[in-house]
């Protein structure tokens, strides 16, 4: 079929799933637009600071902003945090103590922390004597009873994933996560519960800590950052969990007192008003993919006509080929770096090759159209971001083009 042709029928059999995606940003932008009238944010919040940091009235400001957004007592934002694994360790280091026990409840914790877990000798948290224990999903839903049999070891932290990552699995929602969470503060009150909210900011109309979750850690190169905030990384939750994590952050006693960037804020504060809107435009190209997909007969995780969870759609391709080629055609369509080809290489850390597409602005910043894989059966392709939906579209227009050939 015309590639045209067959783009315009799935947009209007997703037309349904785009109304209320379309109702989510508007409640998550109103949200948002209030927390910045709330906190009076005003453009001295913009400037750049340097050398300690004392009261740099942008970082402070941030930080409370992203608190009133996510209703919690504190947070820490800050282009000091690399990126999502650094905000994410910098996190578990804060709570964690040698003899603690950590559980995570969602499978495998994101392929990033394996060896911030379990590292032999280089600073893991096994290296300090933080116990691990893991209890996996089935069909993707909690396994109740072994989280009951080990909450009574009244682990430290209970750890979570939203987001699907490189499982085959949706995305947690956030009705699953207030469930689980609600027996976890029933069984055992004492544990920390800490969820790793990449990919999920702004997906429903609230987030994990409006349910129960403690603290929740996240990437300002996606969702939250809007597209434009250039790095960093964020951690809200309850004030004395997030203390514990300030002094990690920088030093036990200074926490949030120091820390300054010679750099405008702006990004970050832009970046966070435009993320309701950008992560709206990711969905429905995931949407729109997922229709897409079903039409050429390849099956989707979320399924066709199914509300997604978070902004990546995975793609089971059958052949290694058909994966490449669905990654080099999104690369050609990414406004930067287009003319280059990705091709399948041995990346550290991985078993076996990955291939990658990522023209994007802000380097990997993975809330921008970008897609990879590993090569090996069953050659699932993650595909996820989309600053804009019109982008989605033309991308996915020449994926059917090229694909059907
Ligand atoms: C991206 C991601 C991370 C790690 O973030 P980086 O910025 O790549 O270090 C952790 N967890 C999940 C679920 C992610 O999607």
């Amino acid at each position: 079929m015309n590639s045209n042709l067959l783009i315009e029928q799935c947009e209007k059999k997703a037309q349904n799933l785009f109304n209320q995606i379309d109702e989510i940003a508007l409640y998550n932008q109103n949200k948002v637009l209030n927390a910045f009238r709330e906190n009076r944010i005003s453009a001295m919040h913009f400037q750049p600071s340097n050398g300690y940091g004392y009261d740099d009235i942008g970082r402070d400001t941030l930080n409370r902003l992203f608190a009133t957004v996510f209703h919690t007592e504190s947070a820490i934002v800050s282009p000091l945090i690399a990126n999502g694994t650094h905000a994410l360790t910098t996190a578990l280091f804060g709570v964690l103590r040698p003899g603690d026990l950590m559980v995570s409840i969602s499978d495998k914790p994101y392929d990033t922390l394996d060896e911030v877990i379990n590292g032999n000798g280089i600073g893991s948290l096994a290296d300090f004597n933080v116990k691990y224990q893991q209890v996996d999903m089935i069909d993707g839903e909690f396994d109740v009873q072994s989280i009951f049999t080990v909450l009574k070891l009244k682990p430290k932290l209970v750890f979570m994933q939203r987001s699907k990552g490189y499982l085959w699995r949706d995305a947690l929602s956030i009705e699953k996560i207030k469930k689980i969470t609600e027996i976890i503060k029933q069984t055992s009150p004492n544990t920390i519960v800490m969820v790793d909210n990449c990919y999920g900011e702004f997906v429903e109309k609230i987030e994990p800590t409006d349910v129960g979750v403690d603290v929740i850690v996240g990437s300002l190169t996606k969702n939250p950052g809007g597209g434009i905030a250039p790095t960093g990384g964020y951690i809200a939750g309850k004030s004395d969990i997030i203390t514990q994590i300030s002094y990690r952050l920088t030093a036990p006693s200074l926490g949030l007192e120091v820390g300054s960037y010679f750099a405008s804020y702006l990004p970050f504060y832009q970046g966070l008003f435009l993320a309701p809107s950008t992560v709206k435009n990711a969905i429905k190209g995931n949407i729109l993919a997922e229709y897409v997909f079903n039409e050429l007969n390849f099956i989707t995780m979320p399924s066709v006509g199914k509300m997604p969870t978070d902004i990546i759609v995975s793609v089971k391709f059958n052949r290694a080929e058909e994966l490449v080629k669905f990654c080099q055609i999104v690369q050609k369509c990414s406004p930067i770096d287009s003319y280059v080809t990705p091709e399948p290489w041995d990346m550290p850390g991985y078993n076996h090759q990955v291939v990658m597409a990522a023209g994007t602005f802000v380097q990997g910043a993975s809330l921008e159209l970008t897609a990879d894989g590993t090569v090996r059966e069953p050659f699932v392709a993650y595909m996820q971001g989309g600053l804009t939906y019109e982008h989605c579209k033309l991308a996915l227009i020449e994926i059917v083009h090229e694909l059907q050939k």
